[in-house]
């Protein structure tokens, strides 16, 4: 009768104790230092309702001073890209052109950031996965109000704090896809697992649109304009996309003033609304290159659509 030994059932007291009066000391997934963080479900569903607060629903995984170091983006430098400085590449490439209405990102890709997504994607620790794409999902509103007021999108939250109306929400999910010898390699893409969470926090479908042709030659070896150059043809419209045109959009039933039902123009189809998600903005020239071919759905589905790029990183 190992199991009723002394030791376990003062350990089974010991934990019984910790979890009733006292919260639970847990390992911070970055510094792996102990730290009394709250192992309360509540956190998954929170959402946060300004800025500053975004780092509360990260309190499972992360301690106090972890949270702290996140280099936010708070305030957008470019309205195209969302760089929290002014940038060029927008101006040398306006995203417009590409058929891309605009990108946002969360935070700076500053060096602690880097380490993070090295450690869930080349070393496969998925908790990492888990807080990105909670990430994501939580500064989302905060992000991309403006862009769906000016597509005619309500964004009242219907008096729930911190969350906005679901009419707010993208109608369609996608991501940059991998090749297949990256993901044979890898196990996993990020991008699509991104989305994957995403669009299982707002119930919103996730698509995979694109195809990735070919493996270019290692990026960080090429010039800037030999990288731009290979990463335009690379990827391509799936043959089995045109489902697309009779997707459902998101809708909430408000009435926006001076516009009909969801901003449109009578008989005018609805718009779809479409996030295309990746985990890092460098250049922007693969989310680009992804927006051009996803833009080019809108002859077959007749429909307008409007492509939005999110990313967890800005560099
Ligand atoms: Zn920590
Ligand atoms: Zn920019």
């Amino acid at each position: 009768m190992r199991f009723f030994t002394k030791h376990t059932w003062s350990e089974w007291m010991r934990r019984g104790y910790n979890t009733l009066f006292q919260p639970e000391l847990t390992t911070c997934q970055s510094c792996r230092k102990n730290a009394a963080m709250p192992l309360q479900p509540n956190h998954l569903r929170q959402q946060a309702a300004s800025f500053d607060a975004r780092g509360q629903v990260l309190k499972l995984w992360l301690c106090a001073a972890c949270i702290g170091t996140i280099p936010w983006i708070q305030a957008v430098g470019c309205k195209s890209c969302g760089r929290a400085i002014r940038c060029t590449d927008c101006e040398r490439h306006p995203l417009h052109a590409w058929g891309l209405a605009g990108n946002r990102s969360v935070v700076r890709y500053d060096n602690h950031m880097k380490h993070w997504l090295s450690q869930y994607k080349f070393y496969g620790l998925n908790v990492y996965g888990e807080i990105i794409g909670r990430m994501m999902s939580v500064s989302y509103p905060m992000l991309f109000t403006g862009f769906m007021n000016s597509l005619g999108r309500c964004t009242s939250n219907g008096g729930r704090s911190g969350w906005s109306s679901n009419c707010m929400l993208p109608d369609i999910i996608t991501f940059v896809p991998t090749s297949e010898q990256r993901l044979y390699e890898r196990g996993f893409n990020q991008a699509e697992q991104l989305a994957q969470i995403m669009g299982r926090t707002w119930n919103r479908p996730v698509v995979p649109l694109l195809m990735r042709e070919q493996e270019t030659a290692k990026q960080s070896m090429q010039t800037r304009s030999g990288r731009e150059r290979n990463i335009a043809n690379v990827f391509q419209l799936r043959s089995d996309v045109g489902y697309v045109g009779h997707l459902e959009t998101n809708k909430c039933g408000h009435v926006i003033k001076g516009m009909g039902q969801h901003g449109k123009q009578n008989d005018q189809p609805d718009g779809i609304v479409m996030l295309l998600v990746d985990d890092v903005y460098t250049t922007g020239s693969t989310l680009r290159a992804c927006a051009r071919e996803i833009a080019s759905l809108q002859s077959v589905i007749r429909r307008p659509l409007y492509v939005l790029s999110y990313t967890w990183a800005r560099a």
